[in-house]
């Protein structure tokens, strides 16, 4: 090895933006054929990772394309963004990190995680159907998860103002690491938007049109 080369750097193609963004569009093309319209959760809110996002418009995805799809994609992308925030607060942030640090204690202290290690397909999305009105349930998923930790924890200690203005000037760069992760994402995606739309086309139109026109039959029958 290099003398000279430090580990982990520089990154390999894999662990750049491009090959990880090319990654994450391989995994979604071999789910993609799995999906079935119709088998997406009913949503009440709108999806934070999804509406309005600009990763969707770079992956040329319009409102035509259900939400279950795009969000199986951006999910992936968001993790994305994700790790390398985490890998710049680690090396760059250390109140940051410390608050998190404390942040993760209390939340692994909870007895049921449902929402977490879910495939990406499912991240993000609601854990329940919209019950049905008047009829009964025990408990619902989202009710688990909310429950208090099994052990309570200690609150963590109040900050001073001199770190808390320490601490927001680091949320700042944090939110900057993510600003511009996401650009390079926008950009890594470019060269895939071919192949996304020709994807769509192949397993979700003709699905999403035989639905369509199944309800115009229904209509009027
Ligand atoms: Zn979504």
């Amino acid at each position: 090895m290099d003398p000279g080369r430090v580990a982990g750097y520089p990154p390999t193609m894999e662990q750049t933006i491009d090959g990880r963004v090319r990654s994450a569009v391989d995994a979604w093309l071999r789910w993609l054929p799995r999906w079935e319209v119709g088998d997406g959760r009913s949503r009440t809110k709108l999806c934070r990772t999804c509406f309005g996002s600009p990763v969707a418009k770079a992956a040329g995805f319009d409102a035509d394309v259900p939400h279950a799809v795009q969000h199986a994609l951006l999910q992936r992308l968001k993790r994305i963004v994700d790790d390398e925030v985490a890998h710049y607060t680690e090396r760059n942030l250390p109140l940051l990190r410390k608050e998190l640090g404390a942040i993760d204690r209390r939340k692994a202290a909870r007895p049921y995680r449902p929402t977490e290690g879910l495939p990406p397909e499912y991240e993000g999305l609601e854990l329940d159907p919209d019950p049905e009105p008047g009829s009964p349930f025990l408990f619902t998923i989202a009710e688990l998860a909310a429950q208090e930790p099994a052990e309570p924890q200690p609150e963590l200690p109040p900050l001073s103002e001199a770190a808390k203005q320490a601490l927001r000037s680091e949320v700042a760069l944090a939110d900057g690491c993510a600003t511009s992760t996401g650009f390079a994402i926008c950009a890594a995606l470019e060269p895939h938007r071919e192949q996304l739309a020709q994807a769509i086309r192949r397993h979700v139109e003709p699905q999403v049109q035989a639905l369509l026109d199944e309800l115009t039959r229904e209509l009027f029958a």
